[in-house]
């Protein structure tokens, strides 16, 4: 990253602007040897020697067609200082004003060059920061929308459980009902039992559900009847009733006949 600032740095000054192999898969810094082209592109000796070798010639960088004899170029770029002595000498000074600017003319189209592929480099990148901020925003409230919708589906399973509560609350109130009922009837039964075992006299007790009287509570306690079958089996409709009587009571034909006066 460091590296990147430092060279784009180094680029804006054109003094200190290496040259870069023109081919789009190479973008090598040049030394040594390069190819320069007369439609102002360069290459790399490796990928110079390449594309030139071949007739006819055409710049790989802009597609010209470079059949002259002099459109492609094999130079040095750091020329040894007797060459640089030698080269121009005994031209005309208009002569080596024109080189001059022509290799300058070359030299700033290169600068501009990377300097346009810089920017349209930013701009493509700043083109996909955007599209991912666009992106992220996009999953942002999609999600929101979802934790919404959660959220309220929550709400609504938390008032089904109140409901829930509610109601078990409703059957728990019932089912306690029953079992002081069961205890009232276990309570009848047991005075009754006692009354008759006692006296003998099964004609005296006339209707003990109706009269209602516990003369002695049950000394043992309710069986659980938290199972749903209570309800049924709590019912105090006559034939549970009389069903309830034959299971519990021994002296079973004497109850059952009392019931059946019922
Ligand atoms: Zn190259
Ligand atoms: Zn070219």
């Amino acid at each position: 990253m460091n590296n990147t600032r430092a060279n784009s740095r180094t680029a804006m000054s054109a003094s200190k602007f290496t040259l870069l192999c023109n081919s789009h898969k190479c973008r090598a810094k040049l030394s040594g040897f390069a190819w320069v082209t007369a439609c102002c592109h360069v290459f790399c000796d490796q990928h110079g020697s390449e594309e030139f070798s071949r007739t006819p010639a055409i710049c790989p960088a802009c597609s010209s067609m470079l059949s002259g004899k002099l459109d492609v170029f094999r130079t040095e770029l750091a020329p040894s200082e007797q060459f640089k002595a030698m080269v121009l000498v005994g031209l005309q000074p208009e002569t080596v004003l024109e080189i001059s600017h022509k290799a300058l003319n070359f030299w700033t189209y290169q600068v501009n060059q990377e300097r346009m592929l810089m920017e349209y480099n930013l701009s493509r990148a700043g083109g996909q920061v955007l599209q991912m901020e666009k992106y992220m925003i996009q999953q942002n409230q999609s999600k929101e929308l979802e934790l919404n919708a959660l959220r309220g589906e929550i709400a609504s399973l938390k008032k089904v459980l109140e409901e829930y509560k509610g109601k078990y609350n409703e059957v728990l109130e019932r089912l306690n009902e029953r079992n002081r009922q069961y205890q009232k009837l276990q309570g009848l039964l047991d005075s009754l039992r006692m009354h008759t075992l006692g006296t003998g006299e099964k004609d005296h007790i006339s209707h003990p559900f109706t009269t209602g009287s516990v003369k002695q509570r049950s000394p043992h306690s309710s069986p659980s009847f938290l199972a749903p079958e209570g309800d049924r089996f709590f019912s105090l409709g006559p034939e549970n009733a009389k069903a309830f009587f034959q299971f519990s009571t021994p002296t079973r034909d004497r109850a059952q006949s009392f019931i059946k006066k019922n």
